[in-house]
């Protein structure tokens, strides 16, 4: 961004001079300098320039609680001051981790209750990879390796998280996906499923992973793993018809089931877990984001007891990290679960702002611009096309990146995922805010169409 303010100015050049920034174009991000984020309270953000901005993605869909809640503050500063660090490993263990697995077993669905704590949602996702393996080999199964995932799925940036995600970009740099992990169609009917109705080509989404574990042979399979709604990959909603199908694959073949909730997960879609919404059963689950609600990282994996029985038997799992459920982010994870369930925030969610933000929504898809509007609980999609009809896009254009800059321009983030516009905002939003954010939606649409057209 352009500006004249000295403290910006400063600010901006040290982003050149020292720091290599995530998942940033390196490029433009020398040219323009990033927007600097100062500030933030309830939904919104303030950037250094004093502009006041509505988050419409809770930062990276993780900030459930909202902004500036000082009870995570002071439940940080206290365990600081108590126990600042110790580690899990060999035979020891500290009050904050173990009754934040105890939290954590009570809202996960029944029959899953141990957690083992990573950092963040990819350690969770390479402790995926590591306890499938290992489980198969305890159960006398040591061929029993590859993992099945999906293409534009995301499920982090480590090598085995960004191996399993299936991001051609991510895999193009860093030659990816490593050995043992194969990817399927994703269900994504608007931008994929052709002259199907959504129904069949849901049926055909989910038929693709009986023909992989067939292909592979089901003795050489671990597990599959999946978003209940793919996030990153742009709000992708399956079909009615997806998910109890492959249910009904997954009850015929020997496989363990990964749920990624990193993005569903502790009440974005109105319940705790999408696999709640979708009465999936998961044998395992990687949590992030929404435990601690961002203000501290931290992750995990929540085992159902079937499998945690056989590892149980299996002595040393050679796996863990420094920070693996660190006594400061489990005491504010425990805080914000805390939060979660007495202000009832999910209930809320669930019966009064997510119906009311997806009416809102739906009000978009009049615009001449929007050839789809999609979403559930607190999560949303717009697909920008220059057809109605035949949902043909604009091609070459950026409409997306267009758009997304109206947004910032005008007070609103919203992510533009190629020409998918998608919202995950904070799930303490007002109606007002809701408001704010169909109503600023709605100018940049405006804008963006104006733009293209003139
Ligand atoms: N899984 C999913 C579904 C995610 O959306 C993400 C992050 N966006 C991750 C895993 C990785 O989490 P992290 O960035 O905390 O490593």
């Amino acid at each position: 961004m352009t500006t004249h303010n000295p403290q910006t100015l400063a600010w901006q050049a040290l982003s050149g001079e020292h720091h290599l920034a995530p998942f940033s174009d390196y490029k433009q991000l020398k040219e323009k300098g990033p927007r600097i984020i100062t500030k933030a309270h309830g939904v919104h953000l303030w950037d250094s320039e004093g502009n006041k901005i509505l988050d419409g993605m809770a930062g990276l869909w993780c900030v459930a609680i909202g902004y500036g809640r000082d009870e995570l503050a002071d439940a940080a500063s206290q365990q600081m001051r108590e126990l600042p660090y110790y580690n899990l490993f060999f035979q020891t263990a500290h009050p904050p981790a173990l009754e934040l697995a105890k939290v954590v077993a009570e809202v996960a669905p029944e029959g899953m209750s141990h957690v083992f704590f990573t950092g963040s949602g990819s350690e969770g996702n390479d402790t995926v990879l590591r306890l499938v393996r290992h489980y198969w080999t305890l159960k006398g199964q040591p061929q029993k390796k590859v993992v099945i995932s999906r293409l534009n799925g995301y499920h982090g940036s480590t090598v085995a998280g960004a191996s399993l995600g299936g991001m051609s970009g991510m895999h193009e740099q860093g030659d990816l996906p490593i050995p043992g992990i194969v990817h399927i169609a994703q269900p994504y009917w608007f931008g994929e499923g052709g002259d199907m109705s959504p129904d069949e080509f849901g049926i055909w989404a989910a038929d693709q992973l009986e023909q992989k574990i067939l292909e592979l042979g089901v003795d050489q399979v671990a597990a599959f793993i999946a978003e209940p709604i793919q996030g990153a990959g742009g709000v992708i909603i399956p079909p009615d018809s997806y998910w109890p199908r492959i249910k009904e694959i997954l009850a015929r073949y020997d496989i363990l089931f990964v749920a990624d909730e990193v993005i569903c997960g502790f009440g974005r879609t109105g319940e705790w877990f999408g696999s709640d919404y979708y009465g999936l059963k998961p044998d395992l689950m990687t949590i992030a984001k929404g435990l601690t609600s961002g203000y501290i990282p931290m992750g995990g994996v929540i085992v159902r007891n079937e499998v945690v029985k056989v590892i149980n038997e299996g002595g040393d799992f050679n796996h863990g990290f420094t920070y693996s459920g660190h006594p400061v982010a489990a005491a504010v994870a425990l805080e914000n679960i805390r939060i979660l369930r007495d202000e009832k925030i999910i209930e809320r969610v669930k019966s009064k702002t997510a119906p009311y933000l997806q009416k809102r929504l739906r009000e978009l898809a009049e615009h001449p611009l929007v050839g789809e509007v999609r979403g559930l609980g607190m999560l949303g999609a717009i697909e920008l096309v220059a057809d109605k009809q035949t949902r043909q896009r604009h091609e070459g254009l950026g409409v997306g990146m267009i758009c997304r800059q109206f947004c910032f321009d005008n007070g609103l983030i919203m992510r533009a995922v190629g020409d998918t516009m998608i919202i995950a905002p904070p799930l303490v939003i007002s109606f007002a805010e809701i408001d704010e954010l169909i109503e600023k939606a709605r100018l940049c649409l405006d804008l963006t169409l104006e733009a293209i057209n003139g």
